[in-house]
């Protein structure tokens, strides 16, 4: 709109369920799988064991833990359960069966030290945790129950039977809260992210529309990314709204997920942006039958055009299709759609339906018309309820007519695709002029003795910051720091030139695939500039 410089995707709305009516996203997610051709397909495969649990017994578990978490172990509805595990079968189950008795989840990293745990549980005051036998230990000794979910207590809450329970008596209305995630911290200290079921049915609603009529056979989704982020979490529930065949992976390791889309002929797979570069450069990719590979889905994080480029390329019959969004926005905001979107290289896709966007200047606060860059903007039914706990926070980033700051610079181009620059706060201050790491990381990742690489601002006297490039070589390779500031010299202009170099063995990631600067910080930087 050109007079209030909003962007709004010109498809046409998809139909929401009425706002008033009582509904989980879990209840909406199984009576649209109920509904499918495919009601009968395998809902889940274990990757390691080969088990498969079909959607009736999905259905069936589900239903019979509910009931057992709501008359055994006396959960009621608005209680906080905790949950730390890796991906399993039984997370999508429990999930399911907390949501639909209106349990709030609060799922973490099983990669957290006991600190962080502590502190997660501190915020968001469980009543019950999900454990595994790997990651109870990491859980503080408090007054709350603990349940194993790879025990045989879990499998029998499963299993057995009840009679007396059904999901219709709990009332859950959209409005309350279905989920804290946690965001992952990258800028500051770990937010705890209200979500509420309204807000995944605005996520899975759109995916389920824009699914392709004309499939045999149902979509097989390889989860590479973890169920604890918004991305996995909300993956899970739109695999069933889907009737998806979901293959689940515990622990990722490179040869483990090409081997599983052979043998379970996988055809979509969501993915870091890391783990698209390494099978890029992975020659095992060779070693694997990959012909059912139809689809990757890569966001979190930025990915480098030429990593896009040279993956179509290597697997011309597979679509990368990026994806943006934040905790915030319960996941995806931006997505490329079909083949032809997803070849604008760079772009992470256009608004989903039902988003308006704006383009910000952070100095002025006007909004930009396209091409220009600003922070983006985002409303939608899916933002948030707000921050956990910490009203200063969510009176700073989500205002209360519900536009929400993102914190990253973007740029939309005339046709409404989406292009992240990087984030206000990683912006280098060069005499004035801003500098965005994420383009300079790209271009160094280009070169061909550069395995990966990261950009922080370094404390300078004259300029206030000037650019450190923090590099991963490749084996044997000799290059040094002139040749390495000599590359990037020659690509850009002069103040966004990179003025120092430290030779590293690997750069510090999240999960997510997210650099953690904090990290590198602390070890590049003079202690007195933290
Ligand atoms: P915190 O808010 O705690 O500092 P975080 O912002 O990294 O952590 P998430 O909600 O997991 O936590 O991530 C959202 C952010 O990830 C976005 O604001 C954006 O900076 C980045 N991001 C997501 N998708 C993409 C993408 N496709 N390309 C570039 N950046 C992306
Ligand atoms: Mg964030």
């Amino acid at each position: 709109c050109p007079e209030t410089k909003t962007f709004r995707d010109l498809r046409p709305p998809v139909p929401f369920p009425s706002e008033t009516v009582p509904l989980s996203a879990a209840s909406l997610a199984l009576s649209l799988q109920s509904a499918s051709p495919w009601r009968d397909a395998t809902a889940l495969i274990d990757s390691a064991t080969g088990h498969r649990v079909s959607y009736s017994e999905f259905q069936r578990f589900t239903r019979n833990l509910a009931s057992a978490l709501r008359t055994t172990v006396g959960l009621c509805k608005n209680d906080v359960a905790f949950v730390i595990s890796p991906n399993l079968i039984s997370v999508p189950v429990l999930y399911f069966a907390l949501l639909s008795l209106g349990i709030i989840i609060s799922p973490a990293n099983p990669l957290s030290t006991s600190e962080e745990i502590s502190r997660l549980i501190s915020i968001s005051t469980p009543v019950i945790a999900f454990a595994t036998s790997a990651t109870a230990d990491k859980l503080p000794k408090l007054k709350y129950p603990t349940i194993l979910i790879d025990s045989p207590e879990f499998e029998s809450m499963m299993e057995r039977k009840s009679l007396d329970f059904e999901f219709r008596d709990v009332e859950i209305s959209q409005n309350d809260v279905a989920a804290i995630l946690y965001s992952s911290g990258t800028t500051g200290k770990v937010k705890g992210v209200l979500l509420t079921h309204r807000n995944f049915i605005a996520v899975t609603v759109p995916y389920y529309h824009s699914q392709q009529q004309e499939r045999l056979f149902p979509p097989v989704m390889l989860y590479t990314i973890p169920y604890f982020h918004v991305f996995g979490f909300f993956f899970s529930l739109k695999s069933v709204a889907m009737s998806e065949t979901a293959v689940v992976m515990g622990r990722f390791e490179l040869r483990r997920m090409l081997r599983a889309v052979q043998e379970y002929k996988v055809t979509h797979v969501a993915m870091a942006p890391p783990v698209v570069v390494a099978m890029l450069n992975a020659i095992e990719s060779e070693d694997y039958d990959l012909r059912s590979l139809e689809w990757v889905g890569c966001g979190g994080a930025p990915l480098g055009k030429d990593s896009i480029k040279s993956f179509t390329e290597k697997f011309p019959t597979v679509i990368l299709a990026q994806g943006y969004g934040l905790t915030e926005t319960t996941g995806v905001a931006c997505r490329a759609m079909g083949p032809e979107e997803s070849r604008r290289w760079g772009s992470v896709g256009r608004l989903v339906e039902s988003y308006e966007a704006k383009i910000v200047d952070p100095e002025t606060g006007i909004a930009l018309p396209p091409g220009k860059q600003g922070e983006l903007w985002i409303r939608g039914p899916s933002v948030m309820k707000g921050y956990l706990d910490d009203s200063k926070a969510t009176s700073e980033t989500l205002f209360s007519d519900g536009w929400l700051r993102t914190g990253d610079v973007c740029y939309f181009d005339n046709e409404g695709f989406l292009f992240v620059v990087d984030r206000l706060k990683e912006l280098i201050k060069y005499k004035g002029y801003q500098v965005a790491p994420a383009e300079l990381e790209q271009l160094l990742q280009s070169h061909p003795e550069i395995v990966d690489a990261a950009v922080i601002p370094y404390p300078d006297e004259e300029a206030g910051q000037v650019p450190l490039a923090c590099v991963v070589r490749r084996p044997q390779s000799s290059l040094d720091e002139a040749q390495v500031l000599d590359f990037i010299a020659k690509r850009v202009a002069p103040y966004k030139k990179v003025r120092r170099v430290v030779f590293i063995s690997s750069i510090p990631k999240s999960p997510a695939g997210k650099i953690l600067r904090k990290e590198l910080r602390k070890n590049w930087l003079p202690e007195s500039k933290l």
